[in-house]
């Protein structure tokens, strides 16, 4: 079942507040309902910093952060179905659920009122290998590679959800204010999806994104300025429907 019979090696941090420290750890095998992943790529979400820090209710340290989290499962427990040694999983915010309170009987797993999140529930991602549910496991799509994969879970769904789930419908306009780790993506999730996009970043210079599609970013340090870029962007839009 296992092939890793050594230590691994994870980020660990010890306290809250408290710097990143390497440590070895002994490898865990997956007990019931659970699968050992080898991290291939793992994304950095600013809820990192909020479990470095100390400041999500539910922690305990020291702890492993790490939430977008990419690789091959290497190990599967008792009971788990549908998935095999090797396959590629992504496992993101989601941890898992128990599948048997309210809002999972409902179909709403996302409000599981037991719903696990890696690093705080468990260890997460920051580390060669991990142990998680595999009611929190998504398959990766082959065109995926695991960097790209990684942030899906959390960034990507929290942006492609936001948007899959707005009352807009392509061809509306769509905003997306910043172009961090969730903007970036937000940009590129509009565009395809038929949304007139414009992206507004605050930033010393102008620029564009490498997605072509995305027509418009607006970038300024000035807000005043911004909100004068943006106005003339909505106001290009309704001239350009009348
Ligand atoms: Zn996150
Ligand atoms: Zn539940």
């Amino acid at each position: 079942m296992s092939v890793i019979t050594t230590a691994y090696q994870a980020m660990q941090v010890d306290e809250p507040g408290a710097a990143f420290r390497l440590v070895e750890q002994e490898p865990v095998a997956p007990g019931p309902g659970h699968v050992r992943v080898i991290v291939e790529a793992v994304g950095i979400c600013h809820s990192d910093a909020m479990f470095i820090d100390g400041h999500m209710p539910g922690l305990s340290f020291p702890l492993v952060p790490g939430h977008e989290i990419a690789g091959r499962i290497d190990a599967i427990g008792d009971d788990v179905g549908d998935f095999g040694v090797g396959q590629r999983v992504a496992i993101g915010w989601f941890g898992g659920n128990c599948g048997h309170c309210n809002p999972c009987r409902s179909g709403d797993a996302i409000h599981c009122i037991e719903m696990q999140i890696p690093g705080l529930s468990y260890p997460g991602g920051f580390a060669e290998e991990i142990v998680v549910p595999a009611t929190a496991l998504a398959r990766i799509p082959e065109a995926f590679s695991a960097a790209e994969a990684a942030p899906m879970g959390c960034a990507g769904v929290t942006t492609f959800n936001a948007l899959r789930r707005s009352v807009g419908r392509p061809g509306e306009l769509v905003a997306v204010l910043g172009l961090g780790g969730l903007g970036h993506l937000g940009v590129q999730f509009a565009s395809r999806l038929g949304f007139e996009t414009v992206a507004i970043a605050v930033a010393p210079t102008r620029s564009r994104s490498r997605d072509s599609s995305a027509p418009t970013i607006t970038s300024t340090t000035n807000p005043r300025t911004c909100r004068r870029r943006c106005s003339a962007s909505l106001a290009r839009r309704s001239c350009s429907r009348r």
